[in-house]
């Protein structure tokens, strides 16, 4: 019976806490099965293969093919629903691919859920959890499965996905409910895929996957939209755009013809169709996924994993970042280094990380320091074990640094827990800045709490002195004390107690001390910042820390120098009520925001868009949500975020480290480069084609009409086979290098911009006034005309290799990029070449595209042409790379 008591009370909350044997847990888990939903099914080939069809590019093929029909021109017909049939195959391979490297990449980043197995905690995958099971909830986790209360402190929990009720719900364990209460009164319940919005709670899971009430009604869940990503809207606007002016080109071309005449009505035809179908840029969609895939990858392999498939361009046009400082910027380790007590006396204390090594030194009186160290272990929500020969904590680390430090005074944490049974508690939540705990230590009940330095002086009157005897509170040498720990970057914190009954009783309290910890910044992340600077990105510091830790910390990492102002909360928060122009001209050109509440982060957020900035933000808490909802780009972090910020955010950085985001947004540069390339190649190929025609229409109001350059057949080959390979593998450039030296582009930069204009212009024209010269040469010295179109065929192919090589580069010369670096483009090109000289010497094709084999001789004559384009390019570039220097200095 005795032993049956002393069990009892050393179970430290009121409420059992055994959960499941992991052999029960294993048991249950084979007969309900795995808890999970089952996922909407990604759509199917075949789905994706009817999809590619439904394109306006399609549809002027499909047309040309229906018209080549009626005309009766059978081979250009077949050509035409042959190269549908392979574009769609090609789609479809490539969407494929997509949608399962991003459900690949989704999985990656997996839910936990931290539960009590045989009566140890224990973080398990959400897969695993089954009924029975004790679970330990906290505020932003989504909540793994339905859960009856057993014990919960402050609960409350967001239902909109269920109940449609977008105000947060509180709950209670001890509330009575009907069993028939509908889901949104049962207060003593959780339900699966809702989301624990603030409070701590622990319970038992009563159904899992299907049988929770979210699997009931999760066939009736609407698919998620996969909408479409704003990029591909303004390129396909973009590509209408193109798609009009080809229109009216080719009308202005028929125009031509028919005032010079010499043609026949049906060659026109077929000629309009063949060059409609060969300028619009129907390569362009394919081009584009493959880019954003690439990059997505890329990024993953960067510990960057992209939730949406635009948020890989987004991220590359970030202007402005801000970032937290406690684990991004710095390495989330921290170690207690100084202690001061109210009499004056300071502790220094040594050892890394969370191993107890390390002492203690100071001439003060150590039973203080003990009074203060058991503080800090009642008023925590960490654990810290020795298992397996290493010590291995969990939990918030600024509770396991007190933790440490108690081990470092020779306290032992389990005996104080089990002499103090705690009764209440108040979790540590970002907006408080302060936790605490209500516990019983033989006859009295005390109130221990440790947070901010200025929350806990607000609450206390007292402190104690040497001898242990509370003494009138000196608020102004604490203050000056803890300012000078702040302004030597340390992160300070404040411990307080009093004996009371209830966890309400926040004031009339008797100050311990203050604690001064470090958490170094990341060796990687000062550089990182530098990096970004030179790329013309701001970065600032969004902490709910002190200002002078903040800005200590800020001038470490060269974001300010060591006496800029520091705006905090309370700043924003006065300047927000002389009005919205006041509160802009103090946000936006500060650089270090401290004691910010996390529902000032949108503010922020905001007023930088606002001020044109195109800004990602970076969250962990379940109240960064607004803000990373609100900006450009939301980053959550994957190891200390929470399943909140996760879902919210664009993209996750699974090591929380800052220097990752950088390296995302590099990736995001490429990406964004590789589309302008494959934009400019098509469009210049397109209108090398279109000045071709026109050059010779307009050569027959000179002399005698001359014959079409190429036929409708030879220009679908021209552009979809010769070239469409090419197009595709120059999605594939790796990074150039410098992208990050070059700044943001504007986010409202339309694609079609001065650089881009100029290329198409030039390139454009170089190639079909060649081609065209070449064409009205060789019929001038009497070549037939099949022959010569042949040779022109030629002559474009080879254009179409050189200018892929050009296009690799918008500024630097071709001879220094790395030859092998795109290895998709250096096959391609040759490939190209290749394919088409079969196409020459193989029977049917070359019936169907009248098609004849080239001499060596001339096929080097021909390449010697198409080398002037490279030359030009080149000398494009130069300019360039000129003026950019001019315009930099
Ligand atoms: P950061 O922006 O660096 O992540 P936080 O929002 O985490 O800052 O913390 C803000 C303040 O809250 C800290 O400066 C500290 O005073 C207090 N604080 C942080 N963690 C705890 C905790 N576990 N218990 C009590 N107070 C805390
Ligand atoms: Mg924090």
């Amino acid at each position: 019976m005795d032993s049956q008591e002393g069990l009892n009370r050393a179970a430290a909350p009121a409420t059992r806490n055994e959960g499941l044997t992991s052999v029960a847990a294993a048991d249950a888990l084979a007969r309900h099965g795995p808890n999970r939903l089952p996922e909407p099914p990604l759509p199917g080939p075949l789905a994706l293969f009817f999809r590619q069809f439904r394109s306006p590019f399609i549809y002027i093929l499909v047309i040309a093919a229906a018209v080549s029909f009626l005309l009766g021109q059978m081979s250009s017909g077949v050509f035409i629903v042959a190269v549908l049939l392979l574009n769609a195959v090609i789609g479809t391979i490539q969407e494929v691919s997509a949608t399962r490297a991003a459900a690949a990449l989704r999985k990656m980043v997996k839910g936990t859920a931290k539960v009590i197995r045989d009566g140890a905690p224990k973080t398990v995958d959400i897969e695993e959890l089954v009924p029975g099971d004790l679970v330990m909830l906290a505020s932003g986790d989504k909540v793994p499965a339905d859960i009856r209360l057993v014990h919960s402190q402050s609960v409350a929990a967001d239902e909109s996905m269920l109940t449609g009720e977008s105000l947060a719900t509180t709950k209670n364990a001890q509330a009575m409910v009907a069993d028939d209460a509908p889901l949104g009164d049962r207060q003593n319940q959780l339900f699966a895929g809702t989301i624990m919005t603030h409070g701590r709670a622990r319970g038992l899971v009563t159904a899992t996957a299907l049988d929770t009430e979210l699997g009931k009604i999760a066939g009736r869940l609407s698919a998620p939209r996969t909408s479409e990503p704003p990029l591909m809207i303004r390129i396909r606007k973009f590509t209408y755009k193109v798609a009009a002016a080809i229109f009216v080109a080719i009308v202005l071309l028929v125009a031509m013809m028919l005032m010079s005449g010499g043609y026949d009505a049906e060659g026109m035809i077929l000629m309009a169709i063949g060059l409609a179908v060969s300028t619009i840029p129907e390569g362009l969609p394919a081009a584009l996924t493959v880019a954003l895939a690439i990059g997505m990858r890329r990024m993953a392999a960067h510990n960057v994993i992209i939730r949406k498939l635009i948020a890989v361009e987004a991220l590359g046009s970030c202007t402005f970042i801000c970032s937290d400082k406690t684990g991004t910027l710095t390495v989330n380790e921290l170690t207690i280094r100084k202690v001061v007590l109210p009499d004056g006396s300071r502790f220094d204390v040594s050892g890394e990380g969370v191993s107890p090594g390390g002492a203690i030194d100071g001439n003060g009186n150590t039973d203080r320091l003990r009074d203060l160290a058991i503080t800090g272990v009642l008023a925590n929500e960490s654990q810290l074990d020795y298992a397996g020969g290493e010590w291995d904590s969990s939990g918030d680390i600024v509770d396991v640094a007190f933790l440490v430090l108690a081990k470092k005074l020779g306290l032992s944490i389990s005996d104080i827990n089990e002499r103090q049974r705690r009764l209440d508690m108040i979790p540590y939540e970002s907006e408080n800045a302060y936790s605490g705990s209500l516990n019983r230590d033989g006859d009295t009940t005390w109130l221990y709490v440790k947070g901010s330095p200025e929350k806990m002086l607000a609450c206390c009157t007292q402190m104690i002195d040497a001898s242990g005897t509370p003494v009138a509170l000196d608020a102004a040498a604490i203050q000056a004390e803890f300012e000078s720990l702040g302004r030597q970057g340390y992160r300070v914190l404040a411990l307080a107690r009093r004996q009371a009954d209830s966890a309400e009783a926040l004031a009339d309290m008797t100050f311990l001390g203050l604690v001064a910890m470090i958490d170094p910044i990341r060796p990687e992340a000062k550089d990182a910042v530098a990096r970004c600077r030179a790329g013309g990105i701001e970065v600032a510091m969004v902490t709910g820390d002190h200002p002078a830790t903040a800005r200590a910390i800020a001038a470490e990492l060269g974001l300010c120098g060591p006496d800029d102002p520091v705006v905090t909360g309370t700043d924003i928060r006065a300047a927000t009520a002389q009005g919205a122009d006041a509160a802009d001209a103090l946000i936006r050109p500060a650089r270090v925001f401290a004691r910010i509440e996390p529902q000032q982060k949108e503010q922020i957020v905001t007023s930088l868009m606002r001020g044109g900035h195109f800004v990602g933000v970076t969250g962990d808490g379940v109240n960064d949500a607004p803000a990373m909802g609100a900006a450009n780009v939301g980053i959550a972090m994957g190891k200390r975020g929470t399943d909140v910020a996760r879902e919210t955010a664009d993209l996750i950085i699974t090591d929380d480290n800052f220097a990752s985001i950088v390296d995302g947004i590099e990736q995001g540069r490429i990406v964004y480069n590789n589309i302008r390339k494959v934009i400019a190649l098509l469009i210049a190929t397109g209108f090398s084609a279109l000045l071709l025609f026109f050059l010779t229409a307009l050569a027959g109001f000179f002399g005698p009409a001359l014959p079409m350059p190429m036929i409708a057949v030879q220009l679908l080959w021209l552009n979809l086979v010769a070239n469409g390979l090419q197009d595709v593998a120059l999605a594939f450039e790796p990074k150039e290098g410098g992208e990050l030296d070059a700044r943001p582009r504007r986010p409202s930069e339309p694609i079609f911009e001065r650089h881009i204009i100029e290329h198409v212009l030039l390139t454009g024209t170089v190639m079909g006034g060649l081609a065209f010269a070449v064409y009205w040469y060789v019929l001038h010295i009497g070549i037939p005309e099949a022959e010569a179109r042949n040779l022109v065929l030629m002559q474009m192919v080879l254009f179409g290799n050189i200018h892929a090589l050009n296009s690799r580069s918008e500024r630097r010369s071709l001879l220094r990029i790395p030859f092998f670096a795109n290895p998709f483009l250096i096959c391609a090109v040759p490939l190209a070449q290749i394919i088409h000289i079969a196409a020459l010497h193989l029977p049917v094709i070359s019936d169907v595209l009248q098609l004849q084999p080239v001499t060596p001789r001339e096929w080097l004559l021909l390449l010697g042409v198409a080398s002037i384009l490279f030359v030009v390019e080149e000398a494009h570039k130069w300019t360039v790379r000129r003026r950019d220097r001019r315009a930099a200095r």
